[in-house]
């Protein structure tokens, strides 16, 4: 009997497990897919949004504020790839003029810290490579870039250090209320706890009707994206954004905290929450969307196409309370979900704790995170881990300078990498200019070695993507 069950391990699953994990609870995560973040939490614009887009009084506007002005100190605790970039909402035209003034009031209302309108001039300077057609900004110093899926990672990191179960490859299918709680029926059998927190994403719609009386809808809505060379992540500093509209924030134009540049997304209703194809047509539209902001992309570089579906719903805007007794929503977390993914996980908590659960906090618990990134050490640190462990005087991907030491460490964490895609997450290898084609089969090599498998059985990415083989 566990006290919480969360259902999906996307960022606000592991942000849930990682605030719980402090005190004194039996808590598991149970995650259908064979990793963690494999959702919309690996497939977005990566943004810690300041918090100026959320309507002033709403709930998602005070989670998103909190979550970024977490996120800083959370991503050095948990040692995540982060950058407080700031961000530019540029108008073009007098009506986005005072588009940029609403803005700017609305978040001064919910409290962003920082924000000012710059004006063309300033504009230009902040950022040479923007169309002269660029009148004034709305700029927030408090935003900045994530690696989106290793905040995730690291939450549930944490959270696995400190006593969380973890069932991956496991999907929740059914839910009945039994005397104490719930009793969670999976591909995998029963578990039963006294709470249940659904954090399915996309499918928390699906999930929450396994349960509760049908009260919203999840609309899914695709967004596209270019990846490009780090040669185009050098020609910008801020996260550049158009005015909003109706559908959404618009196209971005934007550094990743990797060095890349992204541009993207659009926004499209698909029927399948998990059709994340991409198409000429949308990264076409995409692509003349982004030209209104600058024409200093040079496409040639571009290395990756991906897609994420957002969990849009019929209620507006996060769906963060009770459905039944002992049953917690944190379902249709659309953006700004990532960046309000901590504030939500000590928000849960908080509502767990006025419903009857006590939270003590645990023994012995054990905060914090260290990765070691070779190419980020100096000379004498690089020579003494050598030194140490030969392994790490092997580069494997040289794209990103990713040695055979930090693929194996990936391994051998609380919540280990299986796959190829899983190394990539974890390390960076494969991340770069050849997207895997020259370390993949070494990466494949020493996935086998360390998980004592053949090579023809390791895995691309989800259950299923063999590589080498095709499983009869
Ligand atoms: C295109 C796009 C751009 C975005 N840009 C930003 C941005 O820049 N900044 C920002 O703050 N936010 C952004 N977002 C929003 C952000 O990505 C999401 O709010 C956040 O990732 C949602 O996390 P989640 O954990 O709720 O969902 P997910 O990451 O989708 O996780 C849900 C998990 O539940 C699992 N699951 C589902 N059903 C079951 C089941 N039956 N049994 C077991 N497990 C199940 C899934 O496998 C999945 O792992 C963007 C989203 C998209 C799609």
């Amino acid at each position: 009997m566990y006290d919480v069950l969360i259902i999906g391990c996307g960022v606000v699953g592991a942000a849930a497990a990682y605030a719980l994990s402090r005190y004194d609870l039996r808590v598991a995560v149970i995650e259908k897919e064979n990793d963690v973040a494999m959702g919309a939490s690996r497939a977005n614009s990566a943004i810690i949004h300041a918090g100026f887009d959320p309507e002033e009084g709403t709930l998602d506007a005070l989670l998103n504020v909190r979550g970024c002005a977490m996120a800083e100190e959370l991503c050095r605790r948990l040692d995540v790839p982060y950058k407080k970039n700031g961000s530019l909402v540029i108008s073009f035209s007098p009506e986005e003029d005072a588009a940029i003034d609403r803005l700017y009031a609305r978040g001064v209302a919910n409290g962003v810290p920082g924000l000012r309108v710059v004006g063309y001039d300033e504009l230009h300077e902040m950022e040479p490579n923007l169309t002269p057609d660029a009148r004034k900004a709305l700029y927030a110093p408090s935003a900045g870039i994530v690696s989106p899926w290793d905040y995730a990672l690291a939450m549930a990191e944490v959270a696995v250090r400190n006593g969380t179960g973890l069932f991956l490859e496991t999907e929740v299918t059914g839910a009945k209320k039994s005397e104490e709680g719930w009793i969670i029926r999976t591909n995998r059998g029963d578990l039963e706890a006294r709470y249940v927190v659904n954090c399915a994403g996309v499918h928390s719609g699906e999930v929450h009707d396994m349960a509760c009386p049908h009260t919203f809808d999840i609309i899914p809505c695709k967004g596209q994206y270019f990846l490009l060379d780090k040669s185009e992540g050098a020609k910008f500093t801020h996260t550049l954004f158009q005015c909003p509209s109706k559908v959404g924030k618009g196209v971005l134009v934007s550094p990743t905290v990797h060095g890349n540049l992204i541009v993207g997304p659009d926004a499209v209703n698909v029927p399948d929450p998990d059709d994340t194809s991409t198409t000429a047509q949308q990264l076409a539209f995409i692509k003349r969307a982004a030209a209104k902001t600058t024409s200093a992309v040079d496409y040639r570089a571009q290395i990756r196409n991906f897609a994420g579906v957002r969990a849009n719903n019929s209620a507006g805007g996060f769906i963060i309370s009770f459905g039944e007794k002992g049953w917690l929503d944190a379902a249709g977390i659309k953006s700004p979900g990532l960046t309000a993914a901590p504030a939500i996980g000590e928000y849960l908590a908080e509502l767990l704790e006025k419903d009857g659960l006590a939270l003590n906090p645990r023994a012995g618990f054990v905060d914090g995170r260290k990765v070691v990134r070779f190419k980020e050490l100096s000379s004498e640190e690089k020579n003494s881990l050598i030194a140490r462990d030969p392994r790490y005087g092997r580069v494997i991907c040289r794209c990103e300078t990713v040695t055979e030491g930090e693929i194996v460490a990936s391994t051998r964490t609380e919540i280990p990498a299986r796959t190829v895609d899983g190394v990539k997450r974890r390390t960076n290898a494969g991340m770069g200019r050849c997207q895997g084609g020259f370390c993949g089969p070494r990466v494949v090599e020493i996935l086998a070695r360390e998980s004592g498998v053949e090579m023809k059985d390791v895995l691309k990415d989800k259950t299923g993507s063999y590589i080498l083989s095709e499983k009869l």
